[in-house]
């Protein structure tokens, strides 16, 4: 199998027709890519690092060939460590920035929320490149508070708890506070506070409380039910009165120290984000006028990765900058607080999407393609054939610019006469595949003429779709991007080799589960969505490499089994200064034996049940002990093999 595209520089250049502007262009990646990614002068796609001067590349491509190497196959999910470094770093300068512009007088904390991506990995590379930054988490369950727990080694790194609470939860925080670590519960009903209460007086520990409030700001985007009166969040302004009133009676009304507020995920709209700013800044100020410290502001998630590079407000983009986010906070806070005389927050964020989104991409290889385009050559067919038939061969002589609408009917009315005459005994099956074929062909010619067409009729706006190729890819949608299924989620999506080349075949993908939703048939570009994708024609004897970007958030853990395809392979690549690169951390996928054993099967039972069956057949005399031998083995290397595709 060989990784690396065979074609010289030469060849590619031999493209007069094409060149890597053009499929800049086309695949949008300078929009999406966030100057992370890119199209190197041989074609392909490239990771680019900025040490200090100018930026580092790396192709993909050799990256691939280096996992081939070592034997981890596709599909694969590579995350390169650098990105993730970055992206912390800017998130925390961004804000630093606007705080000292913006005259604002305190600091930012950013904590990272370990649901968007709990892999070890991922939140140990943040606990260790954040403690400069004193970026603490986010923890929403216990398991994920133990996590942050025994990550944070800084006493000015922040722990926020968010979620249901019980005894036991309540107490690891407390213990955390007792040691000198910043952890705060966020009361997000009512119900929790005689909890807290009771445990920080057992304890003799003095907690520090959060609470979050419900906004009435409209946001746009998918997650707009996460505000407003009706979300399952939060604290209505009767029940805050209550938790203010309940906490000055228990005489704890010292520790509520926090206010928290999010939006919801992937907000498009700065709009959205100025006014859910200015209106938690209300919140604050009434907490601190009823005679609260606080001192903190979280603000919760929300900053929005920009999947189309499209720059604007609709769901999977985002009309605004990181630096535009981080002044409208730093101004909306300082504008609303400053007359009211209340002094400046710490300003908490809980970016989880922008902040792993870019250092994860699916990699996988395409297996096979199923083309639309007539399959044989439109050979007359015989003499005495059925007139539907003969038409068909008539009327592809004739498809023009300017009967194409009476043809594209004629084509479908022929077609489907003979499927009634093959229904009814009155075609052969060869008749009728010739009379499929010439009518696809019809339509390919027909589809090939709409681009210069000044209006396309409406019943003809999905042929191109229609006849577009289906490429099978090595990945299961389920276990590696679960929200495209889930919530129609958009990712970048393009070949990363051979993009000097034109890409002649517009295709959707499908996915190895037999499953009719494991389809990707909605494909972003920075001037909108599209149903298919432009690639290239498969070569003989060479892979075809894809890559699914920005897929860090989100995907990982909410994947699934279906079909029983697992985990798949993962490599932590970091990038060198000199441009070299390190394997820092490889893990190979789930075996066979591995998913088996996730839905309760015990691979020794099933060896074991199946060298019974084998010696059966023997006895049977249907096999001899050597055939025996060579399939249990066969049996027994299966069931430790990857679940994915694999060659040979
Ligand atoms: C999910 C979640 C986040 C993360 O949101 P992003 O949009 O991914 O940054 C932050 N805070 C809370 C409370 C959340 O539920």
């Amino acid at each position: 199998m060989t990784a690396r595209s065979s074609a010289t520089p030469q060849q590619n250049r031999a493209d007069d027709a094409w060149n890597i502007d053009l499929s800049t262009q086309l695949y949008g990646i300078n929009a999406w890519g966030a100057d992370y990614f890119s199209i190197s002068a041989d074609g392909e796609v490239q990771v680019s690092v900025d040490f200090g001067d100018g930026p580092v590349t790396v192709p993909l491509m050799e990256i691939v060939q280096g996992m081939h190497d070592r034997g981890l196959h596709m599909p694969a999910i590579l995350r390169i460590r650098n990105l993730l470094d970055h992206r912390i770093e800017l998130l925390n300068k961004s804000f630093a920035r606007a705080i000292q512009d913006g005259g604002y007088r305190n600091t930012y904390r950013g904590v990272y929320p370990i649901k968007v991506n709990q892999q070890c990995h991922v939140v140990e590379e943040i606990a260790d490149y954040g403690r400069a930054y004193h970026h603490g988490f986010e923890a929403g369950s216990k398991a994920e508070l133990i996590i942050a727990m025994s990550q944070l080694r800084d006493s000015d790194s922040l722990i926020v708890c968010n979620g249901y609470k019980d005894a036991e939860f309540i107490e690891l925080g407390l213990y955390a506070v007792q040691m000198g670590v910043p952890c705060f519960f966020v009361v997000e009903t009512l119900s929790e506070l005689p909890i807290i209460i009771e445990r920080s007086r057992a304890l003799n520990i003095d907690p520090l409380i959060g609470v979050r409030i419900k906004t009435t700001v409209a946001v746009d985007g998918y997650w707009s039910q996460d505000s407003g009166d009706r979300s399952i969040f939060g604290l209505s302004t009767t029940s805050l009165m209550r938790l203010v009133d309940e906490l000055r009676q228990a005489g704890l009304l010292h520790c509520l120290r926090l206010l928290h507020c999010h939006l919801g995920s992937q907000i498009p709209n700065i709009r959205n984000v100025r006014s859910g700013v200015l209106e938690a800044c209300r919140f604050y100020a009434g907490l601190a006028q009823e005679g609260a410290p606080m001192g903190y502001l979280d603000l919760g998630g929300g900053l929005a990765v920009d999947y189309e590079g499209a720059r604007t407000n609709s769901t999977h983009s985002m009309n605004y900058r990181l630096d535009e986010y981080c002044a409208n906070i730093v101004e909306s806070i300082r504008e609303t607080l400053d007359p009211l005389d209340v002094a400046h927050p710490v300003i908490i964020s809980e970016s989880g999407r922008a902040t792993v989104a870019y250092s994860s991409m699916l990699l996988f290889n395409i297996l096979n393609v199923s083309s639309s385009s007539p399959a044989m050559p439109a050979e007359p067919p015989p003499k005495d054939c059925a007139d539907a038939l003969q038409n068909l061969f008539e009327l592809q002589q004739q498809v023009a610019a300017q009967n194409f609408q009476e043809c594209y009917n004629d084509a479908l009315f022929y077609r489907d006469e003979m499927r009634e005459l093959f229904h009814h005994g009155q075609a052969t099956l060869r008749e009728r595949a010739l009379a499929e074929n010439i009518c696809v062909s019809i339509l390919h010619r027909i589809a090939a003429m709409l681009p210069d067409l000044p209006r396309v009729p409406p019943e003809l706006q999905n042929l191109p779709e229609q006849l577009s190729d289906i490429y099978y890819g090595n990945f299961s949608l389920f276990q590696s991007l679960p929200d495209i299924w889930a919530i129609d989620q958009l990712f970048p999506i393009m070949p990363i080799h051979r993009l000097g080349e034109k890409p002649e075949r517009s295709a959707i993908l499908a996915d190895l589960t037999c499953d009719c939703d494991g389809k990707i048939d909605r494909f972003s570009t920075p001037e909108g969505e599209r149903n298919t994708l432009q690639l290239h024609a498969l070569k003989a004897g060479e892979e075809y490499y894809l890559g699914v970007f920005l897929i860090g958030a989100y995907q990982e853990t909410l994947g699934d089994l279906h079909n029983l395809f697992g985990d798949t392979n993962v490599v932590n690549v970091a990038i060198e200064p000199d441009g070299s690169f390190e394997f820092a951390r490889e893990f190979h996928g789930d075996s066979i034996a591995d998913v088996l054993s996730y839905v309760e099967y015990e691979p020794k039972r099933l060896q074991e049940n199946f060298r019974l069956v084998a010696e059966k057949a023997v006895r049977d005399g249907k096999i001899d002990v050597a055939q025996r031998s060579r399939i249990v083995q066969a049996f027994r290397e299966s069931l430790h093999g990857y679940t994915y595709f694999e060659k040979h």
